[in-house]
């Protein structure tokens, strides 16, 4: 169902009057973690300011160490459902677990499932019933194989809304956090009808190459970015401040992307 031997047609995900994969380029922004009210209605009036047309953040953190902060969970899927209504934008947050799948699924208009749980196939599985789009982030070891792999659960399962996303792979490097593999764009467009979205925030890990990244993945034919953005970076709750642009930076890289992307 993934392939686009079977399905030649470009997948348009159309939701609240966002197309996604319709050669208009989607801009999600916002921060990694959802830390208060306060926070994420700031930021979801700069990110709606900036341009963009979807909001980031997430509830349920995926967290490296069980000690680390683990996210404001049902209370933080409110909080950004009511900014995103409040400043018209879409949401998208992640979903780590099936049980969870559908109350992120009542507040929120994408779920997100993350690269540590790309090959969850329970939570796969039970998305492929939740009734909303997914964005499916690549697993940082993971081929392209078992990436559309991955996504032919949901598709099976009878969603057809599902968005591809690289976010970077682990490679020998240690300068970045991961290697962004821009290779992936243009190899999964062409073995894929679905839309590929490119993170520069965790394929970097760095917020100096956060533009340039960007830059490049648009000129690799990426039909959206998601990219991270906070306006206290140094004191976010996660340890992705280091790669969150700061409010300025994600607004004048956005009005940099229209001279590249113009509007069709
Ligand atoms: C995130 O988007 O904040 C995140 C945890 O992403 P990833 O699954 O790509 O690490
Ligand atoms: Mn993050």
């Amino acid at each position: 169902l993934a392939s686009r031997d079977f399905h030649p047609e470009n997948t348009v995900i159309s939701i609240k009057g966002v197309n996604i994969g319709g050669g208009e380029l989607v801009i999600m922004g916002g921060p990694c973690a959802v830390e208060s009210a306060a926070q994420i209605d700031e930021i979801a009036g700069l990110v709606k300011a900036a341009g963009a047309q979807v909001l980031r953040g997430g509830a349920f953190k995926p967290r490296t160490g069980p000690y680390s902060f683990q996210g404001t969970g049902v209370e933080g899927l409110i909080m950004m459902a009511e900014a995103g209504q409040k400043h018209d934008l879409l949401t998208i947050t992640e979903v780590m677990t099936p049980e969870y799948v559908d109350i992120c699924a009542e507040y929120a208009d994408i779920l997100q499932v993350g690269t540590r749980n790309m090959q969850n196939f329970d939570l796969l599985r039970k998305l492929g019933t939740c009734g909303k789009p997914v964005l499916l982030k690549r697993g940082f070891s993971s081929t392209y194989d078992e990436f559309l792999n991955a996504a032919e659960y949901i598709l099976a399962g009878g969603n057809p809304n599902v968005m591809l996303c690289e976010r970077g792979i682990r490679t020998f490097e240690t300068y970045t956090r991961n290697t962004l593999d821009l290779s992936a764009i243009p190899v999964l467009q062409q073995l894929s009808h679905l839309p590929v979205i490119s993170d520069p925030s965790h394929g970097t890990g760095r917020r100096e190459l956060v533009v340039p990244m960007t830059k490049a993945s648009v000129a690799a034919g990426a039909d959206g970015l998601i990219i991270e953005m906070h306006t206290d970076p140094d004191n976010s709750m996660t340890g992705d401040g280091v790669q969150s642009l700061f409010p300025d930076q994600f607004s004048d890289l956005l009005k940099d992307l229209e001279i590249l992307a113009p509007a069709v």
